[in-house]
């Protein structure tokens, strides 16, 4: 299946932040996962095409979560 986004992230601002449960929370479709310890999360990839564009990840780690729309470059 084409991916319509991708998502970009900056693990060490993610990490800084303390944003990895809040970003496994907040995301609707289930994006993120836990990663190697909690200061960090995984991508699940199947989910990637199920976002909803809600910026809920961006707002939870604005310096750690770009979802970039492919489809705009
Ligand atoms: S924009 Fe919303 S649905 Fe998409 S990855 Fe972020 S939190 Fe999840």
């Amino acid at each position: 299946m084409a991916m319509f986004i991708r998502i970009d992230l900056k693990e060490d601002a993610i990490a800084e932040a303390g944003a990895a449960a809040k970003l496994i929370e907040v995301c609707p479709v289930k994006i993120f996962a836990a990663g190697a310890d909690d200061k960090s999360v995984s991508i699940i990839d199947d989910n990637v095409d199920e976002c909803t564009l809600c910026d809920l990840c961006m707002e939870a780690s604005p310096k750690g979560v770009k979802v970039v729309k492919l489809y705009e470059e």
